[in-house]
This record gives C-alpha cells, structure tokens and sequence, in this order.
C-alpha cells in the first residue's frame, strides 16, 4: 500500500485569526498531554452533511458533497499537519440503504480502519429533522457492534444545519437541547446503555453550520444563531473528549471479526457435557434400569 500522504494543513491558514488562535491553543494543549496525532471518524446516515462537516474542519473542499443522496462507497481519510499536529480524517460513506443498515458498508468500513486508532468519534445527523426513529438506534447498535461500547466515551453527536428558525412557540435553544436530548436518547438505547452511564459520561452535542451562507461575528468567524463560532467550539469539545473519555479504540483484526467462533464454543463445553451427564446418561441408565427383566430370586 502506498505511504499515505500527509500534507501541510493550509485550509487552517484561510481560517480568521481569531479561529486560528483557539485552534492553535486547543491542539497545543492536546500536545502538551502528549497527543500529537488525532484520528477522527465520521460516521452516519447519507445526506446529514458529514462530508460538508470534514470539508469545514478542514477549511478545504476535500471530500465530496453530494445534493443527492449518492455518496461513494469508500470511506476516505484526509490528513493535514500543522505545528507539529496531525490531524486525520475519515469520511464515510453513509449507513444506511433502503430503509436498512447497510452491513456490507460498514464491513468495508471496519476493514479500512484495520490497524488504525479512533480516537474521536463524530456521529452526524441533522438539526433540522424533528423525530427520531427505531432506524436510528439501529445504525447506532450497529456502530457500537463493530467497535464497541467505549467509542461513545470518544464519542460526539455532531447536527448540522444549525443555522434554522425554529417552529412557532420555541427559541433556539428550547429547540436544539429537544433535538440533542432526543439524539442523546437514541444514542443510550442503541449504545445498550444504562441510564446512570449515560448520564455520568454525558456524550457531547455540537451544532454545526455548513452553509456557505452561515452567519459571521465581527471577527468574521462563522457564528449560530445563538452566537458560538462553531468551528472552534467543535474543536475544543473535540479536545476535551481526549483529555476526559478513556482510550482511543485500536481497530484489530479481532474487532473486526468478532470473538473467535471456536473460542466462544470453547466457554461452552463444560455446559454442554454437565447437560448431556444429567439429562441424557441419567435418563438412558434408568431407562435401561427399567428397561431389564426382573431377577430371579
Ligand atoms: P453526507 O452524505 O452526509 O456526506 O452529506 P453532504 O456533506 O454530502 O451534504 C449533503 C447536502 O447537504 C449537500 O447539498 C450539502 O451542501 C448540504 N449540507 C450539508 N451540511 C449542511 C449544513 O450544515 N447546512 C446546510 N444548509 N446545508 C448543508
Ligand atoms: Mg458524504
């Protein structure tokens, strides 16, 4: 396989100074715990905007956008250095076909990672959807199969399209904490987990604003309608979820393939002789027991 090119991060020179200089604080605290590199996945269904999102971290058009739901089937990572920092990106293809989980797809997925570590990951969805459904536990169980339970540890819930009116009745904020609560609910349910774990390790909610047309502050940073210049708060949430959540997930062959068939047969053993000595000899002695001619006396 080809050395997999890193290049200088110059998307981050066209973003303005002030984002530059958060950026620079954020990342330079990451090194100095010690993280140089960061491999971020972006993982959820076609057409919320994932690679729109990769694209605006970047600050480069590097993957493509698609109006249209079709997306590549190959997940593509992206790396850019800057300051002695590597940051890698993974854009994948979305997770979902005709109402389904597309399984083949995250099998591919999981074979790209092999050898790789996550160390955050962004589940995408849009903010401007108003329901959740059983669709979206399933991608999240799906997610959480493959890779395990800790990757919500590493994990962020990123919506875009964040630049929106709410309906009638509702301010910003009433709506987009509905909207992450009922995300967040989706994400314990398919993620198996329990109330009291979810809450301890509360997962993160970024909105996020894509659009061309996103609105600006006075330092020219691409602000929401509340305010927060997203890039660097998307950042800094990053940041913090290495330095708070646990370890980043090293993708091996043995996660990909689940625990081995005649391992897990191994466990069993035991079980099925205890079984076959109680239930099956037990019963064929007293069968045969009956079974003899009384003795003559
Ligand atoms: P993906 O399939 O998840 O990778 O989604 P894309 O990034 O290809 O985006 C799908 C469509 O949504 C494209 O037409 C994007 O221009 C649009 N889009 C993505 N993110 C945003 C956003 O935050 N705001 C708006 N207004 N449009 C977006
Ligand atoms: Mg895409």
């Amino acid at each position: 396989m080809a050395a997999h090119l890193i290049r200088e991060w110059t998307g981050i020179q066209q973003f303005p100074t002030a984002t530059k200089t958060k950026l620079f604080d954020f990342l330079g605290k990451l090194k100095q715990e010690n993280v140089s590199t960061l491999t971020i996945l972006v993982m959820g269904k076609g057409g919320v905007g994932k690679s729109s999102t990769v694209n605006s971290i970047i600050g480069e058009r590097v993957v493509a956008v698609n109006a249209l739901q079709s997306e590549g089937t190959r997940p593509v990572m992206v790396s850019r250095s800057w300051a002695g920092f590597t940051l890698n990106i993974i854009d994948t293809p979305g997770l979902v076909e005709g109402g389904y989980v597309n399984d083949q797809a995250l099998e591919i997925i999981k074979r790209f990672l092999l050898n790789k570590t996550i160390d955050i990951l962004l589940y995408v969805d849009r903010l401007d959807a108003y329901r959740v459904d059983n669709l979206d536990t399933q991608i999240v169980r799906a997610i959480t199969d493959s890779f395990g339970k800790e990757i919500w540890q590493r994990g962020l819930v990123v919506l875009t399209h964040a630049q929106l009116s709410p309906p009638d009745g509702l301010n910003y904020e009433d709506f987009s904490s509905q909207r992450s609560k009922a995300l967040l609910k989706v994400v314990r349910l398919g993620a198996r987990m329990k109330k009291q774990v979810m809450q301890g390790s509360s997962i993160p909610v970024c909105l996020v604003e894509n659009s061309g047309r996103c609105n600006k502050n006075d330092c020219d940073e691409k602000i929401l309608p509340n305010g927060t210049a997203w890039i660097p708060n998307l950042v800094e949430t990053i940041a913090d979820v290495v330095s708070n959540g646990g370890r980043g997930i090293y993708v091996d062959l043995k996660l990909i393939k689940g625990p081995d068939p005649n391992e897990r047969g191994k466990i069993l053993i035991p079980f099925i002789l205890a079984f076959q000595y109680f239930f099956v000899v037990k019963w064929i002695r007293r069968w045969i027991k009956d079974d003899m001619p009384p003795t003559w006396e």
